[in-house]
C-alpha cells in the first residue's frame, strides 16, 4: 500500500464513536474527553504513516480493537484528577513534595460541612451581623499558647512577612548570621525581609552570636529583634545562639520587639515521646516574645497556613495592615485547622488522631507489628519477586528535627526479572501511585508512613507487578 491509500483508510471519528467498547465508556466519561482521545489517537497514527519509510509500509496496519483498547486507557488516564492520593513508603512523615501533614479523618465530615454548605464564616450568629473569619480560631490558638492574640494567614512565608511589613517596614531587624536560613529553597530570610520592607541587620557570624552583637547593633532606625529557627540544619561543635530569654530582656531595655520564627512550632513537647526537642510554641510566649510565627502543616499537624500569635497590640496592627487580606486563608484552612486544635484539647487524643503526630510517635514494636502483617499480605502470591523485613530509620521531613532518625521497618523488595528501577517505576505509574525509595538495587517500602487500609492496595499492586499485569 502506499501512503495515500494508508492515510484514506484512517478510521473517520464516528466510526470509531460507535464502536461497542467505546459507546461503553462514553457513559461513563464526558463526551469531549472520549472524542478528544479519539481524535488525537488517530492524529498520532496519521504522523506515525507519515514519517514511515517506504520499506515498512507493506507490514503497516491498523487493529481496530488495538486502537480502541490505547483509546480507552487513554480516556481513563485523561479523566483522573491531576491532584490526588498517593500512598507514601517513603517513610518521610512531612514530606512536602506529598503534601505534607495529613488532616484527621476525625475532623472530615466538619471540614465537607463547611466546604458544600453556606457557614458563619464571617457572620456572628449572636448578633447576625458580620462578623470575622480569624475568630474562629483565634481563642483556640490562644488557649493552646498562651498567646494573647492570634492571626492565620496563608503560610509561615507569609506570616514572617506580614509580622515584619507592620513592624518594621523602613527600619533595621537585627537577626544572626548563623539564621539567615533557606528553607525548601523559596523561603529565604533576607529576600522575605527585603520583601517586607525592612533591613536587614546582620550580627554575628556564622557559628556564634552572643548578647552583646545584637545590643552593639541597635540604634534609633531599629524595629525588631529575630530569632529565626534553623528548622533544616544545625551548626554543631563550635557554636552559640543566643536564647530569646535574652533577646526579651534586650526587647524591653529598648522597647524593641521581639519576633521569633519558630519555624514548624509545635504545641506539644515531643522529647517526651522519645524524639528530639523542638522548641514549643507555649514556651517561647512565656519567655516573653512578643510574636512568634509557626507553620500550620509540620509538626502541628494541620492544614497548610502560617499562625502569627503574641502581644495584642501588634497582631491588631497586623490585622489591619492590607497585606492581611492578600494573605488571608480559605474556609476549608479555617475548618481543617480549627477542627485539628481542637483535637489538641485531649493530648492523647491528639496523638491518637493528627496522622503526623501518630506516625511520628508511633513506637518499635506497632511499626513490626504493622511491617508482619503487610509482609504477609505480600509473600502470599510471590512469583519472581522476593520480599524481606528489615531494619532501618524514617525521616521527620518538612524541615524539622534534620538530625532525627526514626528507627523504623521496611519491606525490601527484588524480583530477578526486573531491576529495582522497574519495581519502583510500577508502583509509582500505579493507581493510586505508590511512591518508595532505593537502596543497593532493593526497593524499600517503609510501613511507617503507610496506613493499615492501604496494605491490601499495596500488596495487590506488587503481585500485579511480579506477574507482568
Ligand atoms: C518551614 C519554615 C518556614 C516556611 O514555612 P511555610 O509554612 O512552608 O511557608 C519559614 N521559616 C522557618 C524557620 C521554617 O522552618
Amino acid at each position: 500500500m502506499n501512503k495515500k491509500s494508508l492515510l484514506s483508510n484512517l478510521p473517520k471519528v464516528d466510526e470509531i464513536l460507535n464502536n461497542k467498547k467505546i459507546s461503553e465508556v462514553i457513559k461513563e466519561f464526558p463526551r469531549r474527553t472520549v472524542i478528544d482521545a479519539i481524535r488525537s489517537k488517530i492524529d498520532h497514527i496519521r504522523k506515525m504513516i507519515l514519517n514511515l519509510e517506504e520499506a515498512e509500509l507493506e507490514q503497516f496496519e491498523i487493529h481496530i480493537d488495538n486502537l480502541v483498547s490505547h483509546i480507552v486507557s487513554d480516556i481513563k488516564k485523561r479523566n483522573t484528577m491531576s491532584l490526588r492520593r498517593v500512598i507514601n513508603g517513603t517513610g518521610v512523615v512531612l514530606h512536602t513534595n506529598l503534601g505534607r501533614a495529613l488532616i484527621s479523618q476525625k475532623i472530615l465530615k466538619d471540614l465537607v460541612d463547611v466546604a458544600c454548605n453556606f457557614s458563619t464564616l464571617e457572620f456572628d450568629i449572636s448578633t447576625g451581623k458580620r462578623g470575622s473569619r480569624y475568630s474562629h480560631v483565634e481563642e483556640i490558638i490562644c488557649e493552646l499558647t498562651g498567646a494573647d492574640a492570634a492571626l492565620v494567614v496563608n503560610n509561615n512565608a507569609a506570616a514572617v512577612l506580614l509580622v515584619l511589613n507592620t513592624i518594621a517596614k523602613g527600619k533595621e531587624v537585627v537577626v544572626s548570621r548563623g539564621q539567615l536560613v533557606e528553607i525548601g529553597g523559596s523561603f529565604r530570610v533576607p529576600e522575605v525581609m527585603a520583601q517586607s520592607g525592612a533591613i536587614l541587620r546582620e550580627v554575628g557570624s556564622t557559628n556564634k552570636t552572643h548578647t552583646f552583637d545584637y545590643e552593639n547593633n541597635i540604634n534609633e532606625e531599629t524595629g525588631g529583634i529575630l530569632k529565626v529557627h534553623t528548622s533544616n540544619y544545625k551548626i554543631l561543635g563550635f557554636s552559640k545562639e543566643v536564647d530569646v530569654e535574652e533577646m526579651v530582656i534586650l526587647g524591653k531595655k529598648y522597647d524593641i520587639p521581639v519576633i521569633e520564627d519558630i519555624g514548624s512550632g509545635t504545641l506539644i513537647d515531643y522529647s517526651k515521646y522519645g524524639l528530639a526537642y523542638e522548641p514549643t510554641v507555649l514556651e517561647s510566649i512565656a519567655k516573653g516574645t512578643d510574636i512568634v510565627t509557626f507553620s500550620g502543616d509540620k509538626l502541628l499537624g494541620g492544614p497548610q497556613a502560617g499562625i502569627i500569635v503574641g502581644k495584642k497590640k501588634y497582631i491588631d496592627k497586623m490585622k489591619k495592615n492590607q497585606l492581611t487580606r492578600a494573605l488571608r486563608v480559605d474556609k476549608m484552612t479555617l475548618a481543617a485547622l480549627e477542627g485539628t486544635l481542637r483535637l489538641y484539647l485531649d493530648e492523647a487524643a491528639a496523638l491518637e488522631n493528627i496522622p503526623t503526630l501518630n506516625m511520628l510517635t508511633m513506637n518499635r514494636e506497632k511499626i513490626h507489628e504493622k511491617a508482619r502483617a503487610l509482609l504477609g499480605r505480600i509473600s502470599e502470591n510471590l512469583n519472581a519477586m522476593d520480599a524481606t523485613l528489615i531494619e532501618g530509620y524514617s525521616q521527620v521531613g518538612g524541615g524539622a528535627m534534620p538530625l532525627e532518625k526514626l528507627p523504623t521497618y521496611l519491606i525490601s523488595l527484588s524480583s530477578n526479572r526486573m531491576s529495582a528501577q522497574d519495581i519502583e517505576d510500577a508502583l509509582r505509574l500505579n493507581n493510586p501511585p505508590i511512591i518508595c525509595r532505593i537502596n543497593e538495587d532493593r526497593v524499600l517500602l517503609d510501613v511507617r508512613t503507610i496506613k493499615e487500609e492501604e496494605f491490601d492496595i499495596v500488596a495487590d499492586a506488587i503481585e500485579g507487578i511480579d506477574n507482568g499485569r
